[in-house]
């Protein structure tokens, strides 16, 4: 028979443009440590795994397309109306139906880079043009240069905090003071998926930010602190106005029932799982003054993960570290991103970083 002819289809011009998201290394190994994605170490709660079963009961039915009981469990958690609170499929999702609700071809989005992988990929993917401006030398937003890169066509700008992969955390004022300073009718998306890992003593309050600021929206996940990261849920909490756009560009029925009952349980169970935030965090900072220890400049680390600034030896030490059965999170040519993981892991981990000085 003859050879099926190729599809002589014509993607959009952007789309092969666009970088590839590099998702954390899959062990295969079942034995290895995976520091690559940023995941909670923690299994699920009894609780929260027993809902899930229960839930599966349901599994020939469409989930609640809005999410309400989940969505009515947030907004009394932040203080807001039920219409404030938009769940999708993971934050990267919303992020998405963000700029799907408030980006046309050509419009600008500001964000910090290095930061979050996705940024550029939702951006261009959406048509719009991403106005990356670079972290300063400890891995922080430059927030005055970021308020200097905002143009007329500017109609989003992403601050993310703490930041994925550098680390540290925003400070209140300096995110006051920059809202201060942007049009209010350019959308400020404050990621906050790491919120909970933060322990500098003048955080972002983005519950303020947002009441001050009607251009607000705050990113929020249970991939990380609540340890759902399979069951992909998260949400934007922004003015009800606002909300009602990105509600409008969501995937119908993005959040499935499991999620939707396992971040219902994962609220119920909050304060436990906020014990092993604590643990997580402590682990962290031991892991950064152990490297600090070995002459590691390692930057601020507010998140569940730390930043090794490896330069050119990036790849050859990722690879090193996956022979040893550790999975890190390596940027070619600027450094390894390493997830904080059970204590076992965190000692393997100080241990080759030590041998890599
Ligand atoms: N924002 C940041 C800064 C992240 O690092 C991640 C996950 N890597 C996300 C958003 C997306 O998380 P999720 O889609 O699992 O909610």
């Amino acid at each position: 028979s003859a050879a099926p002819q190729p599809a002589s289809v014509r993607f959009r011009a952007v789309v092969d443009r666009i970088p590839a998201y590099v998702p954390g290394a899959r062990a295969a190994d079942p034995a290895a440590h995976k520091l690559s994605s940023n995941e909670n170490p923690y299994p699920p709660l009894p609780s929260v795994r027993a809902a899930v079963e229960q839930a599966a009961a349901q599994l020939h039915r469409y989930p609640d397309m809005f999410a309400t009981e989940l969505g009515e469990a947030l907004a009394a958690r932040h203080g807001v109306e039920a219409s404030s609170v938009v769940a999708g499929t993971g934050s990267v999702a919303v992020l998405g139906h963000v700029l799907q609700a408030f980006c046309d071809t050509g419009d600008e989005v500001v964000h910090a880079w290095r930061s979050f992988e996705a940024y550029p990929i939702l951006v261009q993917l959406q048509g719009a043009v991403g106005v990356p401006v670079p972290v300063d030398a400890a891995g922080r937003h430059d927030l005055a240069a970021m308020a200097a890169a905002v143009t007329e066509r500017t109609r989003v700008v992403l601050l993310c905090s703490p930041n994925n992969p550098t680390g540290p955390a925003l400070a209140h004022a300096e995110v006051m003071t920059f809202l201060a300073q942007v049009p209010p009718d350019v959308v400020v998306v404050l990621d906050e998926a790491y919120v909970e890992f933060v322990r500098r003593p003048d955080p972002l309050d983005s519950a303020a930010a947002l009441a001050a600021h009607p251009n607000v929206v705050v990113l929020r996940t249970f991939s990380k602190a609540y340890g759902l990261a399979a069951l992909r849920v998260g949400y934007a909490v922004a003015r009800p106005e606002v909300a009602r756009g990105i509600r409008t560009a969501a995937t119908p029925f993005g959040v499935n029932h499991l999620a939707q009952v396992a971040a219902l349980a994962s609220l119920a169970a909050e304060a436990e799982l906020l014990d092993r935030v604590a643990a997580i965090v402590a682990e962290r900072d031991r892991v950064r003054a152990a490297l600090l220890d070995q002459g590691w400049d390692v930057p601020d680390a507010q998140g569940n993960f730390v930043w090794l600034a490896t330069g050119d030896r990036t790849a050859a030490l990722a690879v090193d570290a996956a022979a040893q059965g550790l999975l890190l999170r390596p940027f070619a040519g600027e450094g390894l991103r390493v997830t904080i993981g059970e204590p076992a892991a965190n000692d393997r981990l100080v241990e080759a970083a030590a041998a890599w000085r």
